[in-house]
This record gives structure tokens, C-alpha cells and sequence, in this order.
């Protein structure tokens, strides 16, 4: 007989005893090595969120483009407002009438949009209606003409008589930013009845969401100072992502946002990370006397490059 028989057959429970024991020590081992092994994962997770910046060299990893100034004057994210006119008349536009299968109304056949902004906002209100279950939404006004902005503009002025300072909704021809093809106005169209869009659960919907689809709350209530122009649930404006979303999150107009990027040059730049966990460097690039300004751009990254309508570019670079 072996001493181990010997132990089993004299001490059974003291052998029972310490098997338990060989268990329960593998099995806490087990679970604290899955749970160290979690946290470490999860770690893992949010540095590689991170953009990897620390890899990018203005040296090496950027290229200079030739920009020709009046590029400033384009593209998604151009300022205008009562000091900052609207160059063109209306970029790339598209009819956009009987669009998103009857989930949502557009006036008439002169509804016109920029062909892209077109698309998000059938995304967004088509989004819209499904959450709210209301298709009385209506696209009533989009791309205005700088003539047809004269007329509006004079027709209020004649409505407000004599003493007429300034329009607080209805700005000045060329100035508008309906001239551009990237903004519109919302209705809701009730049994005949058409009524601006007010503060309502669309309205919220519309506050929440709207950045992910690449517009703003153009005239915020609380920016009245600083837009200019009075509070308008209506009116919504494309700038694309990620500054959207940015925008709408930090409870900026696009006026602050502008000026703000102008504190990011590409030593310094900006990040943020959009909803769809694309991180983005956005920097601001002040335009040069002459004909063109020199922009560093990244050799392998995807970017988009847009004038601010003020005094520089914008370049927004997806980091992943
Ligand atoms: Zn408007």
C-alpha cells in the first residue's frame, strides 16, 4: 500500500478537503484572470479609439497645395450673414420635389437644393418621419435667388413701414444664406394649414439629430447677438461632418465655430471624433495675399479643403 492509499483510506474528509480547496483556488484564479483580462481589453479599446496622432509629421506626412483665393469663397462651410455676402448663385442644384416617397412634403417644383445636401436631408427627414410618425414635415423654402431675396426683402420692408431698421428674419439680397443652396425651412402642413415649424417633438428630434446628418440649427435663440439674426426653429444649414456634429454639441452658431477653428493651425489642430467613431484633425489655414495660398494637406489621408468666406481654409483630415 502507497503512503497516498495509505492518507486516502485513514483521512478521507481531510482529502476532500483539500480538493475543495485545489478547486476553489483554480476557479478564483480563472474568474480574477477573465475580469484582469476584460479591463485590460476594454483599456485597449479606448486608447486605440484614440486618433493616432503621435504618428503624423508635418514633414514628411504633408504635402502643400496651391489654392486659388477665390476657393474661399465655396464650398460647405463658407460664412454668410450680414457681413459676409454670398458669391454665387447656388451650387450644384437639384429639384428636389416628390423626394423621399411621401414620407415628407416639398412646396413645389421651384424647391431647389445643392445635389449633396439634397440627399442628407432626405436622409434626415425621412428619419424624421419615422420617428415621429408625422408626414406633414415640409421643405417650403431652399435655394432663393439673390432677385427673389430683393423682393422678399422689400415686401417686409413694406410690411414694417416707415421706421424699418432691419429685418430680423429676412435678410439683405445677397446676403441670404438661401442664395447658397445649402439651407432650407421647414413647415408643417396640417389639413391645407401651413404653419412654420415650431418647437415641437419634430423640432427636438430635428435639434438632436440633425449634426449627424451634417446640418445645423442655423440661428440658435440663445446666438441672437451674435447671428444677427432672430431665433428660427425653421431654418436648418449643411456644413457636413464632423462639424456638424461639433457644433451642435458645443451649442456653437456657425459664426463662433468659424472664429474658434482660427485658434487651430495645423501645429495646433483640432480633434474630435464624430458618431460614427471616425476621428478627424481639423485645422484653419489664413489665406495669403495674391492670387492663391499655399495648404498642407496629408500625403495618404483622405481630406476635405473649404473656403470659411471670411479669410481662410478649413481642412478637416479622417484619421481613421
Ligand atoms: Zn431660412
Amino acid at each position: 500500500m502507497s503512503v497516498t492509499e495509505n492518507i486516502k483510506q485513514k483521512y478521507p474528509l481531510l482529502v476532500a478537503l483539500v480538493f475543495f480547496i485545489y478547486l476553489s483556488a483554480t476557479a478564483f484564479v480563472l474568474i480574477f484572470s477573465a475580469n484582469i483580462g476584460s479591463v485590460m481589453a476594454s483599456k485597449k479599446v479606448i486608447i486605440s479609439s484614440l486618433p493616432n496622432v503621435t504618428n503624423l509629421d508635418i514633414q514628411s506626412d504633408f504635402v502643400d497645395v496651391e489654392m486659388k483665393n477665390d476657393r474661399l469663397n465655396s464650398g460647405f462651410l463658407i460664412l454668410v450673414n450680414n457681413n459676409y455676402p454670398c458669391s454665387f448663385e447656388g451650387d450644384n442644384l437639384v429639384e428636389i420635389y416628390g423626394r423621399g416617397n411621401g414620407k415628407f412634403k416639398v412646396a413645389d417644383l421651384d424647391v431647389k437644393l445643392n445635389e449633396t445636401v439634397a440627399q442628407k436631408a432626405e436622409n434626415m427627414l425621412s428619419a424624421l418621419c419615422d420617428v415621429s410618425e408625422n408626414s406633414n414635415v415640409m421643405i417650403h423654402s431652399a435655394y432663393r435667388s439673390k432677385e427673389l431675396q430683393e423682393k422678399l426683402y422689400q415686401a417686409d420692408k413694406e410690411e414694417k413701414g416707415e421706421d424699418y431698421i432691419g429685418a430680423e428674419y429676412v435678410l439683405l439680397p445677397g446676403y441670404s444664406e438661401h442664395q447658397t443652396g445649402y439651407a432650407f425651412d421647414l413647415s408643417i402642413m396640417d389639413d391645407e394649414d401651413l404653419s412654420v415649424l415650431g418647437e415641437g417633438e419634430e423640432f427636438r428630434w430635428l435639434k438632436n439629430n440633425c449634426g449627424k446628418y451634417g446640418f445645423i440649427l442655423r440661428y440658435p435663440q440663445d446666438k441672437v447677438a451674435v447671428t444677427g439674426i432672430g431665433y428660427e426653429t425653421w431654418h436648418y444649414r449643411y456644413v457636413g461632418l464632423p462639424h456638424s456634429e461639433y457644433i451642435m454639441q458645443n451649442g456653437f452658431c456657425l459664426e463662433e465655430y468659424i472664429e474658434m477653428l482660427k485658434t487651430h493651425t495645423i501645429k495646433n489642430p483640432l480633434y474630435t471624433t464624430d458618431y460614427t467613431a471616425t476621428s478627424w484633425m481639423i485645422y484653419y489655414v489664413p489665406s495669403q495675399l495674391g492670387e492663391s495660398t499655399m495648404v498642407q494637406v496629408p500625403r495618404d489621408s483622405e481630406y476635405q479643403i473649404y473656403g470659411n468666406n471670411c479669410d481662410g481654409f478649413i481642412i478637416a483630415v479622417k484619421l481613421q
